[in-house]
């Protein structure tokens, strides 16, 4: 079989957890929770269950799930999406970045993809036979920043689409209202869509808030808005999230939607829909989130290395430089199999090899598990 994917292996989060569960590490790598959600979620997904809720759900997904998404996303965000014909269920946010690709990209097309950029994201767009244009961020003293001279450089006729990530993986930078606007500048007047990854929507920090895309009407009108529900409520491992467009964007979304999963389970949707009638979960998420941070890097400030700015997400990158001149992914096999930590190379995040000398740990963990990294950390 000629592969369709020949540049793909198995993705750096597997080979790392694999590595960390061999050498019994404390795992910082893969970005999930050590600790579980809410029971009063579980008692609302087993109640579906129990009360009968087994069988198919509508295509686009629970009504009551839509309209509890559209109701968040317009209190928090004030654009109102159409629960019936703007928010769609998805298997998780992977699965809304790949429909939404799929459905809008054409063969030749060129998508624009800032680098370091999640995994999938390449991928998914060669799937679809386009063609990722990449344009790196930079890296100085703010820490990693979108260079929107460069991106608007990078715009042909082919341009199809731009995607965004913010809170960033794995930077966790997140984008500022200046960046909206030089967004707003560069797609005003073409017919260039905007895939917005805002999967750690609620992880924000120091009192900053999320610019979601679609708090601007000119961009929501262009752009699919995914999120995830895995990141959101601790439960990465139920693959749920949704994707809010305009009608026309969303009708050409279910199309591929409906003959690639058809549709969500349905106890998960009745019981996240009944969970989310309380927004203290997500509301609290910033201080949650931010103490995990707060507690992770002022343990680090102890250890040799250099802590990057951390706004957004449950991830932290550190420079090693000072530490090793390993490549990142031989540190990040080093410091899994010697110190006992897990840690993902940033290199991964990049279709060419760059070396920046900088590793991210994931922080959603038990405040004993950090220590425990921590202490190990303090080592070296
Ligand atoms: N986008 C980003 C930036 C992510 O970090 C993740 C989760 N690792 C996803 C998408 C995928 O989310 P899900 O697990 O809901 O598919
Ligand atoms: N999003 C998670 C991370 O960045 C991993 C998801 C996965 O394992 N595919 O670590």
């Amino acid at each position: 079989l000629q592969s369709r994917l020949p540049k793909v292996g198995t993705t750096i989060f597997t080979v790392m957890s694999t590595l960390a569960s061999e050498k019994s590490a404390v795992n910082l790598g893969q970005g999930f929770p050590d600790f579980d959600c809410d029971p009063a979620l579980v008692d609302a997904v087993s109640g579906a269950m129990k009360n009968g809720f087994n069988q198919y759900p509508p295509m686009p997904g629970v009504p009551a799930l839509r309209q509890a998404i559209a109701a968040k996303i317009e209190k928090i965000y004030g654009h109102s999406y159409d629960p019936a014909t703007e928010i769609t269920v998805t298997a998780g946010a992977t699965q809304g970045l790949l429909t939404a690709i799929m459905c809008a990209v054409h063969p030749g097309d060129e998508v624009i993809v800032i680098e370091p950029a999640y995994d999938s994201y390449v991928p998914s767009i060669e799937l679809a036979g386009g063609k990722p244009v990449l344009v790196q961020m930079t890296l100085g003293a703010d820490g990693y920043q979108v260079p929107w001279d460069r991106i608007a450089a990078a715009v042909s006729p082919r341009t199809r689409m731009i995607m965004i990530n913010s809170p960033h993986n794995p930077t966790g930078s997140v984008l500022k209202p200046a960046d909206i606007a030089a967004l707003k500048d560069i797609v005003r007047g073409t017919e260039i869509l905007i895939l917005s990854d805002e999967v750690y929507e609620h992880m924000v920090f120091d009192g900053a808030r999320h610019e979601s895309v679609c708090r601007d009407p000119e961009l929501a009108a262009r752009a699919f808005v995914v999120s995830s529900f895995g990141k959101t409520y601790h439960v990465t491992g139920w693959k749920i999230g949704y994707v809010a467009a305009p009608a026309m964007l969303s009708a050409e979304f279910r199309k591929v939607h409906q003959y690639n999963i058809f549709t969500v389970n349905t106890p998960v949707q009745h019981g996240i829909a009944q969970y989310m009638q309380d927004p203290a979960p997500y509301l609290e998420l910033p201080a949650f989130y931010q103490r995990k941070r707060d507690l992770f890097r002022d343990g680090l400030k102890h250890t040799r290395f250099k802590l990057l700015p951390a706004d957004g997400t449950y991830f932290l990158c550190v420079d090693y430089s000072a530490i090793s001149s390993l490549s990142e992914a031989d540190f990040a096999i080093w410091l899994t199999s010697e110190i006992g930590v897990a840690a993902i190379p940033v290199s991964a995040f990049y279709q060419s090899p760059r070396e920046s000398g900088i590793v991210r740990f994931c922080f959603a963990k038990q405040e004993q598990t950090l220590q425990q990294a921590l202490q190990r950390l303090a080592k070296i």
